[in-house]
């Protein structure tokens, strides 16, 4: 004899009752025993409409109607019309008790566990009856049994348990006896010996079918739902988890105490016992192999077998000096718990027994504080003990496991996956026998740390970055260009997958969870709604994404004073804009600070030359202890574009309004020619190599007339640069008689920074730098004579692109 059991969603509507049915016609000869849900969500209708009746609101009955009108129609849907009529008026008479318990409910204006218990049987009651009938109708040699008349239960209503000796006896001697080969039953319910109506728990159809499977001693369990098996995490919050081929008793039971919903946890008793298989297999794609439950599992080498949760949970911690070395407080503790039917998930003490935390459902927690207090008040009243303490909110996360036991590290690192990742970890606990490992986090924190968590243990080979970009223009789109090109090779490669889960720039903002498309981005970006900087944050926030990286494209300041609270939430900055790096020192020192505290890295490589690796480069010497001595430096493309083009045959005005248009400057190109770009840049390398300076510390000699320094607008600029031809000249002119080329410098040496115009001699390393091209010397105690060069393309969006690329591939190999 084999036992199916198909669920709620299995059993929903017609279309899937007659996907059953074909699951069951294809099995080989022999008895066979279906246990069914309700149609799904009937039993929640159910639910909700007795509570409404008791609460004497009228909307009872528009609930009713519904589950009416869900039955009706999927007999209809099923049943042949010569057969239908008396299935219906079964089905009607049924519905029409159950409105006059719901209308007696509604005139108490109250509901006992004793006829919520009756209410809510319909749902199975009806949805066995109609399957039973459909099989016969099809053909098959099939027969109707009410299972309240198989097992029996004790009268704790909602959640009854199972008199397994009266029950055994009755299925054997029901089943050896029943002549159809097909028997239909419906899952949960049951009834007590006085004959009242009880469940089996909230998903109890799960403990029925392994209940008669265990009574006839089944070949076989098959759990049919609506996934593939028992996943590595629940599939709806984890995209990457997949179905567990082979897992034990043990570890199933483990999984499901611990809120894998797709097996009621109680199943596994009865048929551990006679060590019966269960098999969970998907009725929407019974191809897949789904998992197997068996006494052992093969698959020896794998340590975690899979990550659980429970959301709804709550803290209950009793403390006091009272408690210590005095017998029998934790036993009074549970005892009280017990007697009022709080169930305990997870327990944990501190060796000094100055304290007991258990966790509990979080519905229960004002009962268990009266309680537990009540049960303590002499204790209370004396200060031996505090006053119990709740903490709500909250979710248990658990790595289950059979081998875990001979695996070293793996608490370290579960708790250094969750602390990289900003997960605050309330209390944990790990069963004696080391097949579970378990942590109380933040409710709001669950997604993010089951995904990191199944990261980190099922999928080393490959991390997922997902990025928030601010900024799509000019460097924003290149790099976007650049994911594009580059997403697939980074994967294969890199073992890394950069996704795009938000966008913005200055007009509109897109959210996508499941990564925005690249192809697509500007028209997507297009039809996004209104941009805002506090929403974005939110937003990103509320995701609450590991490895979740906040990319600024933007030159704008409001932009740079968000950073801090993306750090503070363990967000990653990565920016090509140099306003916070280059503001006040506290501010700059602040966000290297934070970025340490919360795990998140802060990165500004392009903040000086684009591309180039300068500061990365910095940071290898100073790390591996190596002193800074001196840096010499060209710094500003558009610098070196207007004085490698500008000569006698050219004016001033004509060159930088050509770097202007060529987009070599800044649109204000007076940031450029006055050398505040590049004090903002030779500020960020001496900070970055362990110096404590401010912009004023900097000197800049500016080569431009006060004049030219003091005009408000692109035009009035334009216009003194006209002005001052003569001036301009003069200096081409001294340099080329000194045989000298003229290159706007940075330096840095002893405490003192310094920009200004330089006339470079023929020989110097500056010398020959073409077009926009950077270049940066440093002279450190291991480089003192022959200093470290860095030289290439300084300017440019491709490259300043590609520089915050390698930026994110550094946080990705973190
Ligand atoms: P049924 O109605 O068939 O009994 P349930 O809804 O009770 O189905 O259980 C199946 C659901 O369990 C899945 O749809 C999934 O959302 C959830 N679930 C939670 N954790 C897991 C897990 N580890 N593996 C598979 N499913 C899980
Ligand atoms: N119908 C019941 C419930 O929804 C039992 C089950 O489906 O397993 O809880
Ligand atoms: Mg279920």
């Amino acid at each position: 004899m084999q036992v199916l059991k198909f669920g709620g969603t299995s059993v929903a509507n017609s279309k899937n009752i007659s996907l059953v049915k074909d699951i069951v016609g294809q099995l080989k000869k022999g008895k066979t025993v279906v246990v069914v849900s309700a149609l799904g969500g009937v039993t929640d209708l159910l639910i909700e409409s007795a509570s409404l009746a008791s609460k004497q609101l009228d909307a009872y009955a528009s609930i009713l109607k519904k589950i009416e009108d869900r039955h009706i129609k999927t007999i209809k849907e099923l049943i042949p019309i010569k057969r239908q009529s008396r299935v219906l008026s079964r089905i009607k008479s049924e519905l029409n008790t159950l409105e006059t318990l719901l209308e007696g409910a509604f005139l108490i204006g109250e509901i006992t566990p004793k006829l919520s218990d009756k209410i809510v049987s319909f749902g199975e009651l009806l949805s066995s009856f109609i399957i039973s009938e459909y099989f016969i109708s099809d053909g098959m040699n099939a027969v109707y049994k009410d299972s309240r008349e198989l097992i029996i239960t004790n009268e704790v209503y909602g959640k009854a348990a199972v008199d397994f000796s009266k029950t055994d006896s009755n299925c054997r001697a029901f089943f050896k006896k029943v002549p159809e080969s097909t028997i239909v039953l419906g899952g949960f319910i049951a009834s007590s010996e006085n004959g009242n109506a009880t469940t089996l728990g909230r998903g109890g159809s799960d403990y029925s079918s392994a209940i008669i499977a265990a009574a006839v001693q089944a070949t076989e369990l098959q759990i049919w739902t609506d996934v593939s098996g028992m996943f590595t995490a629940n599939p709806k919050l984890v995209k990457q988890a997949r179905a567990i081929p082979h897992i034990s008793y043990e570890e199933a039971m483990e999984l499901s105490h611990f809120g894998a919903k797709v097996l009621y946890s109680p199943t596994i008793q009865p048929v551990l016992a006679k060590d019966i298989n269960i098999v969970i297999k998907n009725t929407f794609e019974p191809e897949a192999e789904g998992t197997l439950i068996t006494k052992t599992q093969n698959e020896k080498g794998k340590s975690v077998r899979g990550i659980s949760h429970i959301e709804n949970i709550a803290l209950l911690s009793l403390e006091g000096p009272g408690m210590v070395g005095i017998p029998g407080i934790s036993k009074r503790f549970f005892e009280v718990l017990s007697q009022a039917e709080i169930s305990v998930v997870l327990i944990t003490q501190a060796s000094s027994e100055h304290s007991i935390c258990v966790g509990i459902s979080d519905a229960d927690i004002e009962k268990a504080v009266a309680v537990v207090n009540a049960a303590f008040e002499y204790e209370i009243e004396r200060g031996k003990i505090q006053p119990v303490i709740s903490e709500k909110n909250l979710a248990i996360i658990a790595l289950v496991g059979d081998n875990m036991k001979s695996h070293q590290g793996l608490s370290g690192k579960m708790f250094s996956t969750l602390g990289r990742n900003n997960v605050n970890i309330r209390v944990i606990a790990q069963g004696a026998s080391e097949r579970n490992i378990s942590a109380v986090i933040d409710k709001s924190d669950v997604k993010k740390a089951l995904n990191a968590l199944h990261e980190e243990f099922f999928e080393e080979n490959i991390k997922q970055l997902n990025l928030f970009v601010m900024g799509v223009g000019n460097v924003g789109s290149k790099f976007l260009k650049q994911v594009h090109q580059q997403k697939k090779y980074l994967k294969d490669n890199l073992k890394l997958n950069i996704r795009i889960i938000g966008m913005s720039n200055s007009r509109k903002m897109i959210f996508d969870e499941s990564g925005i498309p690249l192809k697509y981005w500007e028209e997507q970006l297009n039809n996004g709604e209104k941009a805002n900087r506090e929403k974005f944050m939110s937003r990103v926030k509320e995701l609450n994404y590991r490895n979740s990286i906040f990319v600024d494209n933007t030159a704008s300041s409001e932009v740079s004073e968000t950073y801090n609270t993306y750090l503070r939430n363990s967000i990653s900055v990565v920016t090509c804009n140099k306003i916070a790096c280059s503001s006040a020192f506290e501010n700059y020192s602040e966000l290297k600070q934070l970025a340490r505290k919360y795990n998140a890295p802060f990165l500004f490589e392009t903040n000086v030359g684009a591309g180039l690796p300068i500061i990365d480069t910095l940071k290898h010497l100073i790390v591996s202890g190596d002193k800074v001595l001196k840096i010499q430096a060209v710094l500003s493309g558009s610098l070196n574009f207007v004085f490698n083009n500008f000569n006698d045959q050219t004016t001033f005005h004509d060159v930088v309004k050509q770097a202007q248009e060529e987009g070599y400057t800044e649109p204000d190109p007076k940031i450029d020619l006055s050398g505040v770009d590049v004090m903002r840049k030779i500020l960020i390398l001496a900070r970055e190599s362990g110096n404590e300076l401010e912009i004023e510390d900097i000197a800049n000699n500016s080569f431009l007339p006060k004049e030219s320094l003091a005009t408000k607008n692109n035009t009035e600029f334009f216009a003194s640069l006209k002005k001052n031809e003569a001036a301009f000249q003069k200096l081409y002119k001294t340099a080329a008689e000194a045989n000298s080329k003229l290159k706007y410098v940075a330096q840095f040496e002893n405490g003192k920074a310094s920009v200004g115009l330089q006339q470079i001699p023929k020989g110097h390393d500056f010398y020959n730098l073409e077009g926009s091209d950077n270049i940066v010397l440093f002279y450190t105690e291991r480089y003192p004579n022959q200093p470290m060069i860095i030289k290439g393309a300084g300017a440019g969006a491709d490259v300043t692109a590609s520089g915050i690329f390698a930026d994110i591939i550094r946080i990705g190999n973190f």
